[in-house]
């Protein structure tokens, strides 16, 4: 039996990790969690961007090497970066030497100014695509997006894009960690990466997958080329997957799920055209049928654009 001061002990222990973690009230307590070898993961909040929470709501990571930290998609903003940076030290307290942006949401890459501000030498990797919009219109769309959802929270932040280039296929090789580089686009835009940690056997999917969330896809996106994405990435060598909103996990729990919907979206899309259903026709039809999937974040507000997303891809294939 345990005795009373060794319950004391592990309580307050308890009690003091949980005040320490990023608290954003509502939206919950934020830590990075180990999700493999050397490999962290802070998983956000599955919500839209709002004052609570900062923009935040990916799943920023790290890995920790010999002399430094790689980090992936360090958050949605300059006040979020700050916070994450701190949750990293409680990890390592060894420098950031590089950075990987998944993609050009700026709910991902935003907070790459905070990073550069402590860490003016660590590097950051992108799509060349990534890297031309986010210099760009876009970049200036996400922080003012960002400031107009947050009431303002996120105010301060500016661009600051990734600046070296990584195409698909590509290995690099920071501080002994090898990463590798799978851009399979348009997916779920047309600047998205999957990195591979290879040493892990980690692949962070970005936003072509999540896990009990839906997305939006942009006008840039396809979701028949996000399904291939998938699928390919079932085909790699991976232990722990890392979407890009939701918990990481076994393909099982972190991309089979969502590549199913998208899959069966595809089919009830496809039948429906071929009957000649318009696409809210098709949508009123068979949404009973995704009842499974109505418990996820954002089913309501999305499932409908889905359909619609959809639609248009398999009119376009017809032509
Ligand atoms: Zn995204």
């Amino acid at each position: 039996m345990l005795k009373i001061s060794t319950i004391i002990i592990i309580l307050s222990f308890i009690l003091v990790t949980n005040t320490l973690a990023w608290d954003l009230g509502k939206e919950g307590r934020f830590q990075f969690e180990q999700v493999n070898d050397n490999v962290y993961v802070m998983h956000g909040p599955r919500e839209e961007p709002n004052p609570d929470n900062y923009g935040f709501m990916n799943n920023p990571g790290i890995i920790v090497a010999e002399h430094g930290l790689i980090v992936i998609d360090p958050g949605s903003a300059y006040p979020v970066g700050l916070e994450v940076l701190k949750e990293i030290e409680k990890i390592s307290t060894k420098p950031v030497l590089a950075v990987f942006n998944t993609h050009v949401h700026g709910d991902h890459w935003l907070a790459n100014q905070a990073i550069k501000e402590k860490y003016p030498q660590a590097r950051i990797y992108g799509h060349p695509a990534m890297i031309e919009q986010a210099n760009g219109d876009t970049g200036l769309y996400w922080v003012d997006m960002m400031e107009r959802l947050t009431d303002g929270k996120t105010k301060g932040t500016r661009v600051v894009a990734a600046e070296t280039a990584v195409t698909n296929s590509q290995t690099i090789e920071v501080d002994g960690q090898i990463f590798k580089i799978h851009s399979l686009i348009p997916a779920h835009t047309n600047t998205d990466i999957m990195i591979e940690h290879v040493n892990s056997k980690t692949l962070f999917t970005g936003d072509n997958s999540f896990n009990q969330r839906m997305g939006r896809f942009d006008e840039t996106a396809s979701m028949m080329g996000n399904i291939k994405a998938l699928e390919y990435a079932l085909g790699l060598d991976i232990k722990t997957y890392v979407p890009g909103h939701g918990q990481s996990g076994s393909s099982d729990t972190a991309v089979k799920p969502f590549l199913n919907y998208l899959k069966r979206v595809q089919q009830v899309v496809e039948a429906g055209f071929e009957e000649e259903l318009q696409d809210f026709e098709i949508k009123d039809r068979i949404i009973a049928q995704f009842e499974d999937y109505s418990s996820w974040a954002g089913f309501d507000i999305n499932f409908g654009k889905h359909i619609n997303s959809m639609y248009l891809e398999v009119e376009k294939a017809a032509w």
